[in-house]
């Protein structure tokens, strides 16, 4: 999962915003071998952040936005490969859709960045998707494979193999407007044949393709029930750290709901055995309920309670951020 902040938080509101994250990805013991963490500050609060993962021994990853397709130079106000990997970077984006539109890059810029930023020895995240017009044109799929060819030319197989590659169809970008699991998955399927075809059956397994635009706690479960989706690039989202934590720990969601639906069904006597379940053993009386059935009362409630905490939680998290 990785969070883009964009133009967002200068360097001390990163610190408390990774400070914050990874305090509560520690709390509820988020399995990073699972779900790997990483955040796209600005390039003005790279170096607190990495002062900050290097301290204290973080496992959140971090992300440049952008970076320069020279390799040095009399390029004033760029920042080379070079210098984002001496900052310690994993990832670097390239050709958000955002870049593509305000500044005018193509494929071939998008290429040449990628191919500095492997050459630095850091990991890029290409970033492909169609605009409304095209969506609505039916032509999402060829327009988007159109794009990942001319994005990774001349990128050894081995290379690709290590890529991500983020699926964002721009109309679905900031404006709360997600996509649907099924079209993630219809892109997502289609950028990884395009792989298998063009690069081998090795790097289609191994690439890793993100779906990005409005992805929010409320709607990853479906995305990432997806076989060709294998993770998220979270613009909005990203900026609260609860928020955050919670898309990062999209699998545990369904484990809560599964509980619920456990418990409800051992109500309705379907269980059996609830007094060896719940160590209960005495049996109830006439009009009268068990320790295990209490037991199981309490459990249920409790349960109960804390899904709703999350589901309000959550609702208001997402309010505040609106
Ligand atoms: C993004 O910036 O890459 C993005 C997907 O933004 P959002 O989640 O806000 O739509």
């Amino acid at each position: 999962m990785a969070g883009n902040w964009k133009m967002n938080l200068n360097h001390q509101e990163a610190v408390v915003l990774v400070q914050k994250l990874a305090w509560t990805l520690s709390d509820k013991k988020h399995d990073y071998g699972q779900v790997e963490v990483v955040v796209a500050p600005p390039y003005v609060d790279l170096r607190s952040v990495q002062t900050l993962v290097d301290g204290d021994r973080l496992r959140i990853g971090y992300s440049a936005q952008d970076v320069s397709a020279h390799e040095s130079g009399a390029y004033t106000g760029e920042v080379s490969a070079a210098m984002l990997a001496k900052l310690g970077c994993d990832y670097v984006v390239v050709g958000h859709s955002e870049r593509r539109e305000m500044h005018g890059e193509d494929d071939a810029v998008v290429n040449t960045k990628a191919l500095r930023t492997l050459a630095a020895g850091m990991t890029p995240i290409v970033c492909v998707g169609e605009g409304l017009e095209v969506r609505k044109a039916g032509r999402h799929v060829e327009h988007t494979l159109d794009q990942v060819d001319g994005s990774l030319a001349g990128i050894d197989p081995e290379q690709v193999a290590s890529l991500v590659i983020a699926y964002e169809p721009v109309w679905a970008i900031g404006t709360g407007e997600v996509a649907t699991p099924d079209d993630a998955q219809e892109v997502c399927a289609a950028i990884r044949g395009r792989v298998r075809d063009t690069v081998g059956a090795d790097a289609a397994e191994s690439v890793r393709l993100l779906y990005g635009g409005s992805v929010k706690s409320s709607n990853v479960v479906g995305i990432m029930d997806q076989p060709d989706v294998d993770g998220a690039l979270v613009g909005g989202a990203s900026l609260d750290p609860a928020e955050f934590a919670a898309i990062c720990r999209y699998y545990a969601l369904p484990a809560l709901s599964l509980l619920l639906i456990l418990l409800v069904l051992l109500h309705k006597g379907r269980g059996g055995g609830l007094s060896d379940m719940f160590g209960g053993g005495m049996s109830s009386g006439l009009g009268g309920s068990s320790v295990a059935e209490r037991n199981l009362d309490r459990i249920t409630i409790g349960a109960g309670v804390l899904w709703f905490a999350c589901v309000v939680g959550l609702g208001l998290l997402l309010r505040a951020g609106s």
